[in-house]
C-alpha cells in the first residue's frame, strides 16, 4: 500500500533526473566561460550602495534534489537578495495561511509593467498584482504572521535561513541605503492601504519588506533555496521541511507567470523553466523535481534582470535538459 502510494506520488512530479555530477560541472564552466567577458547590461544605482558592484563579478551554482551542490566563479561572494526575496517570502506566506487564501488576497496574474509598477495596481480590477512585483511583495510581507513588526522580520529572517540552509544576516549599509530610497515603495504600499489590499500598517510593512531585500545571499544560496522549491519543499541539503508540496507547486507556477517581470513571457519561451531576479544581480532558477541553480552577476538588461544570469541560465536549461515544455513523439515500438 506505501509502496502505491509512493508511485502515485512520483507520477505527479517532474519527470528525470540532473545528468550526472560532472556533466553539470563541465556545462557550467563552459557557460561562465562563453559569458564571462559580456559587456552589456547597466548595475543598479537607484539604490544608492548597489552602484559599487563590480560589473565583472559573475557565479553559478547549481544544487540537485540529492543535495549535491556545484559551483563555478564568484558564487560565494556575498550580495542582497532584493527581489529574489520575493517568491521565498510568499511560500511562507502560502504555508501559513494557504494557497487560496494567498491568491485571493495578492493576485497571481502578470501585470506585463515594470517591477515598481503604480499603474499596475490601478489596472487591475480588483487592485491586486502578483507577489513578484513591488505592489504584490509589500502585500505579501504584510501578510507573514506575527504579533507586531520584529515578528515578522524574524519570521522572514528565519524562514529564508531555512530555504538556505544556514543563518542569513542583514547588510546594514544596503539596509540603510534603500531605507532612505524607498519613497516609490512606500507610496505603493500606502495605495495598497487606500485599497484594502494590504494586510498591516504600510510604513511597518515597507521598512520590514526594505530588511528582506537586504538579507545577503551567494549564487550557492540561491541554488540551495532554489533546491529546496524543486524538491517539494524539503531542503535537499539540511533535510529540513521549509513548506508544504502544494505551496511549491503555486509558487512555481506564479514565478513562470511573473518571475522576470515584464520579460516573463520571453524568458519562458527561452528557457522553459519558472525563475526570479533581482536588482542587485542575482537570479534563482527552478527546475522542479531536478534541483535549484543560483547565478549572479550585476549587470542588468532594461527590465533589471541580469544579462549573464540570463544568457547561462539559458544555455545551461538547454544543455542539462531542463526545459519543462520539452517532449518527443512518445516510444510505442
Ligand atoms: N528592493 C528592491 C525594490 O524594492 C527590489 C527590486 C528588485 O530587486 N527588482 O526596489
Amino acid at each position: 500500500m506505501e509502496g502505491d502510494g509512493l508511485a502515485n506520488r512520483r507520477r505527479l512530479v517532474s519527470t528525470g533526473d540532473l545528468p550526472v555530477g560532472d556533466v553539470v560541472e563541465e556545462q557550467m564552466r563552459a557557460a561562465h566561460e562563453r559569458y564571462r567577458d559580456v559587456t552589456d547590461g547597466r548595475v543598479a544605482d537607484y539604490i544608492p550602495a548597489l552602484s559599487c558592484a563590480s560589473p565583472d563579478w559573475f557565479g553559478i551554482a547549481i544544487c540537485g534534489v540529492a543535495g549535491a551542490v556545484r559551483a563555478v566563479g564568484d558564487a560565494d561572494r556575498e550580495f542582497s537578495i532584493q527581489s529574489v526575496s520575493k517568491p521565498f517570502v510568499f511560500a511562507l506566506v502560502c504555508d501559513a495561511i494557504g494557497v487560496e487564501e494567498a491568491r485571493a488576497r495578492l493576485g497571481a496574474n502578470g501585470t506585463g509593467q515594470p517591477f515598481d509598477s503604480v499603474i499596475a495596481v490601478e489596472l487591475d480590477p480588483d487592485k491586486a498584482t502578483n507577489p513578484l512585483v513591488n505592489a504584490g511583495a509589500v502585500a505579501t510581507t504584510s501578510l507573514v504572521p506575527g504579533a507586531d513588526v520584529d515578528e515578522r522580520w524574524e519570521a522572514i529572517r528565519s524562514g529564508l535561513s531555512r530555504f538556505a540552509g544556514r543563518e542569513l544576516v542583514i547588510d546594514d549599509e544596503v539596509y540603510r541605503s534603500e531605507s532612505g530610497s524607498n519613497q516609490r515603495n512606500r507610496g505603493i504600499a500606502h495605495l495598497l492601504a487606500g485599497y484594502d489590499r494590504i494586510y498591516a500598517d504600510p510604513e511597518e510593512t515597507t521598512d520590514v519588506y526594505t530588511r528582506q531585500c537586504s538579507l545577503l545571499v551567494s549564487a550557492r544560496d540561491l541554488a540551495v533555496m532554489g533546491a529546496t522549491l524543486a524538491d517539494g519543499g524539503v531542503n535537499p541539503v539540511t533535510g529540513e521541511r521549509v513548506v508544504g508540496e502544494d505551496v511549491c507547486t503555486k509558487v512555481l507556477a506564479v514565478l513562470a507567470t511573473a518571475g522576470m517581470y515584464e520579460r516573463s513571457g520571453d524568458w519562458l519561451f527561452d528557457v522553459g523553466l519558472p525563475g526570479k531576479s533581482g536588482v542587485s544581480g542575482g537570479m534563482v532558477t527552478i527546475s522542479p523535481g531536478k534541483g535549484g541553480m543560483g547565478t549572479f552577476s550585476p549587470p542588468l538588461d532594461e527590465a533589471g534582470n541580469s544579462v549573464r544570469g540570463r544568457l547561462a541560465t539559458t544555455d545551461l536549461a538547454h544543455a542539462l535538459g531542463l526545459n519543462l515544455f520539452a517532449s518527443a513523439p512518445a516510444d510505442t515500438g
